[in-house]
């Protein structure tokens, strides 16, 4: 990793301005510069982690506590019942912000943005090796 601060650090320390709807000693939230849907907001830990599965223990339990209560604000300030949750890790699954962040996407009646991917068929033969797999390796 470059000594480089990311973006969303040089966000948090004010060096860039933001439109904040949040923040804590741990938490950061802002609007994003390029919304998908009115009220698309980027909730980020203050920890400059590049991926998820690099926060602490404490960062990601308290990004974990901050985001359902904005979830509720901003469902509740665009009157919007439905909403995704979208976080990308690594180029080829579309990040493009090395620091941690959760996007909130409120959906609307005539929202058009996709998610979407074509369902395989799980493959029962090797599904019990995959999750015994999976499993011995969460610490
Ligand atoms: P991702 O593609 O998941 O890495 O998302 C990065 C997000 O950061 C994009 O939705 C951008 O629109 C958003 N973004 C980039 N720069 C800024 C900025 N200066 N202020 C707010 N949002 C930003």
């Amino acid at each position: 990793m470059s000594g480089e601060k990311s973006l969303f650090t040089r966000i948090i320390e004010g060096e860039i301005p933001s439109f904040k709807v949040f923040e804590n000693e741990h938490v950061y939230s802002f609007l994003d510069i390029n919304p998908a849907t009115l009220g698309h907001v980027l909730v980020i830990p203050k920890e400059p982690a590049p991926y998820l599965h690099e926060l602490s223990v404490e960062s990601a339990s308290e990004v974990g506590k901050a985001l359902p209560r904005i979830c509720k604000g901003v469902l509740e300030a665009t009157g919007a019942t439905s909403y995704n949750i979208i976080q990308n890790n690594g180029s080829e699954a579309g990040q493009t912000v090395f620091h941690v962040h959760f996007h909130i996407i409120p959906r609307y009646q005539d929202s058009t943005h996709n998610f979407t991917w074509k369902p395989l068929k799980l493959n029962k033969n090797d599904a019990s090796l995959l999750a015994k797999e999976i499993s011995g390796h969460i610490y």
